[in-house]
């Protein structure tokens, strides 16, 4: 039985603004990751308002949405063995100050709140973001 899974990665503004895309699109397919499909988009503030809508009564939830509106971001879907899992492995800790070595938030993340990626964390979350941004 496969266990072939596809999550949602975002590069986040703080990273496509430092030009990281690449070297970190080269970290996903060194880690056996395959990009089936990417996007290069900047979205509302209402849009990041529904994407985090899990997030609303938290108070960093205004500014998060203004942060991830605030610039170019690229979305992409991952797809791997057990790729949501991975993927969250493979960023690291939210706050890059508790991230372990070798996690994508401990070599770029700047801060909590710029932290360069996110990752889908569950396999219901994966299906309603990818379908977020790549709606066809
Ligand atoms: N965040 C923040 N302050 C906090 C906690 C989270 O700014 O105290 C931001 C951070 O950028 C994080 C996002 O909100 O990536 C979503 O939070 P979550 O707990 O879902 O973390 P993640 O799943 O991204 O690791
Ligand atoms: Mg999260």
């Amino acid at each position: 039985m496969s266990n072939l899974e596809q999550t949602l990665s975002i590069i986040k503004p703080d990273a496509v603004e430092r030009n990281l895309e690449n070297d970190i699109k080269a970290i996903f397919k060194k880690n056996g990751f395959s990009i089936i499909k990417e996007k290069k988009i900047q979205i509302e503030k209402s849009e990041a308002e529904k994407f985090y809508k899990t997030h609303e009564t938290k108070p960093f939830y205004d500014d998060l949405c203004t942060y991830l509106s605030s610039g170019p971001i690229l979305a992409m879907v991952l797809e791997k063995k057990n790729a949501i899992s991975a993927n969250r492995e493979l960023m690291g800790s939210t706050n890059p100050d508790d991230a372990e070595e070798g996690t994508i938030r401990k070599k770029y993340g700047i801060s909590i709140d710029k932290n360069s990626v996110h990752g889908s964390d569950s396999m219901e979350n994966a299906k309603i973001e990818i379908n977020f941004f790549f709606k066809d």
